[in-house]
């Protein structure tokens, strides 16, 4: 029988048992010490792993000496695997559900699968960590009492502005998931979209070169402008101000003709 151990600096360590169900895990967002006592003893404990990559969850259980089975479980085979998911779930395993990085559903794949084992009646178990909104969201020096989590803005400019238009009335600061090739102009279009507000471009977050870079959309949107990036971006953009928050109409027309650049009339408005 396969060993229910992971190695923590070098030692063996025996996982306790572990109940059936489905144990949604979150994983480091890049430096591997982030990961929890309580995600090594799942992992190890676990009938397997449904993994978004096993390749890249193998540098994980590598690391800490985990050898149980990692199946491919993604956004491409997610309606295909589901059903024998669900019957093993019914046939009593314990399966650990992650994310190439930080937690599962989070802008990741498992949502489905999570309905669908609740529908099913299995047992579902959270075990929080890293997750790199949460971490951009404490570093960014905005405030954190209300905050909107958006993931990732589409990926063309118009529909982008579009969608940054409909959140510029939420009083709430906002975080977004962006990848370094659009920061740059994504940066422009929340600015036109949501006013010159202050934000934060937090980047490789808990890695090596770590950084958060604050000011507001314009000024960083300059720093940008010739210098793509490297590594993986979060964008956090303060709330509006109570002024901005009644929507003067200033602020309407301006935000309007800023979307009228890249929309139909009908479209913007
Ligand atoms: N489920 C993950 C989580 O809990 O954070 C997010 C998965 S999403 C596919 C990947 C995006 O998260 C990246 O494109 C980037 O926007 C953000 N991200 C992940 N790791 C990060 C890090 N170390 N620093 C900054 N942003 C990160």
């Amino acid at each position: 029988m396969r060993a229910r151990a992971y190695h923590l600096d070098g030692r063996p360590i025996e996982a306790p048992e572990l109940a059936p169900g489905l144990h949604v895990v979150a994983t480091p967002i890049g430096n591997l010490r982030d990961v929890t006592i309580r995600c090594l003893e799942t992992l190890a404990a676990a009938d397997a792993i449904l993994a978004e990559d096993p390749r890249v969850t193998r540098q994980l259980t590598s690391h800490y000496g985990v050898a149980t089975p990692l199946i491919a479980f993604h956004s491409h085979n997610a309606e295909r695997a589901t059903p024998g998911v669900l019957a093993r779930l019914a046939a009593g395993e314990r399966l650990a559900l992650v994310s190439d990085a930080g937690t599962p559903l989070i802008s990741d794949p498992g949502g489905g699968l999570v309905a669908a084992a609740a529908a099913a009646g299995a047992a579902i178990y959270a075990l929080p960590g890293a997750c790199a909104a949460l971490a951009a969201l404490v570093v960014a020096g905005l405030p954190t009492d209300r905050f909107l989590f958006e993931g990732f803005l589409p990926q063309k400019s118009a529909a982008r502005r579009a969608r940054a238009c409909e959140l510029a009335g939420v009083p709430a600061t906002l975080v977004f998931y962006e990848s370094p090739r659009r920061l740059a102009e994504t940066l422009v279009d929340l600015r036109a979209a949501l006013g010159d507000r202050q934000a934060c471009v937090a980047r490789e977050l808990t890695k090596k070169f770590e950084e958060a870079r604050r000011g507001t959309l314009s000024e960083l949107a300059a720093s940008y402008a010739d210098a793509e990036p490297r590594g993986e971006i979060v964008v956090v953009v303060a709330p509006p101000d109570a002024g901005d928050a009644a929507l003067r109409v200033d602020d309407l027309d301006a935000r309007l003709r800023a979307a009228m650049a890249d929309l139909s009339l009908k479209d913007a408005a």
